[in-house]
């Protein structure tokens, strides 16, 4: 770790975060960055010199506990842990993501419209700048390679930055699995497959397109054009998510072939960060399909790896209301096929989405307790239940008193599904 102090800020290379995600109530950061703290705020950036985290120093900051964060697709969120009470019990974690585009969180804390947060992304954007005159100063060369690399990436490479990462993967991540959260949200995109089996009718996360697999050499363009993209900051990355809305239904030749050349590719195994996860999305359909062997193969390559299925309801009805063409006999079935391969891969966690929405009847609860209770004879660690509130839902404080309700009754782990995009 080297500490360099110019004028009144110090510059920090080469921190070492921790070597693998866990969960805590405080700030911990993963991986390699630098630093550059000023009397008010602590500014954290990547190994490319792009802004990651900002987090105030005095007392003016909401809470001492409390950061923001870039992600890849240039988004701002705000890391929330000094407001609410028992985040963990809702979300799986001990803080609350505070998005700044629409979304479906149940709290309505807009951090973005205070004075104090404006503020610590407004001195970010002047830092890049007020850093330029200092670079002709006589300083060692590797902070001022460090400062130039900085002041390069202002808002507007930033943006186009991002441009260039959904012109890679083919267009912007509506939505990413409730299981990045382990990795907080730190994935690799790479696309096997566009659009998605069944056009639901209440998604509003869907593409128009129809269900089709990206061809092996479009799958290694991206790989190639994602290894330079991420460059000198990839060794900061041990998460793939294969997309998009159902790579489960691409089968084991488009899978396997994108996860195996990623690992090898993106040289995970040597990320500075250990455990090497992936993530993809699923559906009743393409579980049912997948064969033991897809499972088997799954289970040997050197990730664990998360698969979020869809369900949606366990109630007839409710499937026909919110227009998802699938037989309720699916639902069952591909809850059963979860649980079952959850107690035989050991390297493999599949989870399952349900909705949550005011305006649904009684009869979707009744019947999503009756699976995830009734189906079960005692409590099971493993196959997370995330229930996806409706952005239609107008009573946000009853639907968090029936997700405590489901939660309470349920058998395995029951969390909030917070939609975040890349
Ligand atoms: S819920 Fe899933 S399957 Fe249904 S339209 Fe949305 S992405 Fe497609």
């Amino acid at each position: 770790m080297n500490a360099f102090q110019l004028n009144n800020i110090e510059v920090t290379l080469d921190k070492k975060g921790a070597n693998r995600y866990t969960k805590a109530s405080y700030p911990v950061r993963n991986g390699r960055f630098c630093e550059i703290k000023t009397a008010e705020y602590l500014f954290e950036y990547n190994l490319n010199g792009e802004i990651k985290t900002i987090r105030g120093l005095n007392s003016n900051w909401p809470h001492p506990a409390e950061w923001l964060k870039r992600t890849d697709a240039n988004d701002w969120v705000f890391y929330s842990v000094g407001r609410y009470h028992r985040l963990f019990s809702f979300l799986g974690e001990y803080y609350l993501p505070c998005l700044s585009y629409p979304s479906n969180s149940l709290w309505e804390y807009n951090p973005f419209g205070e004075f104090n947060v404006q503020k610590a992304l407004a001195a970010r954007s002047r830092l890049e700048a007020d850093l330029r005159p200092m670079l002709t100063n006589g300083i060692p060369s590797r902070v001022k390679d460090f400062l130039g690399r900085i002041s390069r990436h202002d808002l507007y490479t930033l943006r186009l930055k991002t441009e260039k990462l959904h012109q890679i993967i083919g267009g912007p991540v509506s939505v990413l699995p409730p299981d990045t959260r382990h990795v907080d949200y730190e994935v690799i995109p790479l696309m096997v497959a566009d659009g998605c089996l069944y056009h639901c009718g209440f998604c509003c996360v869907k593409s128009r397109r129809s269900f089709h697999r990206r061809s092996e050499a479009n799958i290694r363009r991206q790989i190639r054009e994602l290894k330079t993209f991420y460059g000198a900051n990839l060794g900061n990355y041990n998460a793939l998510f294969l997309g998009n809305h159902d790579a489960l239904a691409a089968e084991w030749d488009s899978l396997g072939m994108a996860a195996v050349e990623a690992y090898e590719a993106f040289d995970f195994e040597r990320s500075h960060i250990k455990n090497p996860a992936l993530f993809l999305f699923g559906s009743a359909d393409s579980l049912l399909n997948a064969g033991d062997k897809l499972f088997e193969a799954l289970n040997q390559i050197p990730f664990h790896t998360y698969i979020n299925i869809g369900l949606e309801s366990a109630d007839a009805v409710t499937l026909s209301q919110i227009n998802k063409p699938l037989e309720l006999n699916k639902v069952k079935d591909a809850f059963q096929k979860m649980l079952d391969l959850n107690r035989r891969c050991l390297n493999i966690e599949i989870t399952a989405n349900f909705l949550l929405g005011d305006r649904l009847a009684p009869e979707h609860y009744a019947a999503l307790i009756e699976l995830i209770r009734s189906c079960l004879n005692r409590f099971y660690s493993k196959g997370a239940i995330y229930l996806s509130p409706l952005n239609s839902s107008r009573n946000r404080a009853a639907l968090l008193r029936r997700f405590v309700e489901i939660k309470t009754k349920s058998r395995l782990p029951t969390y909030l599904y917070l939609i975040q995009r890349l």
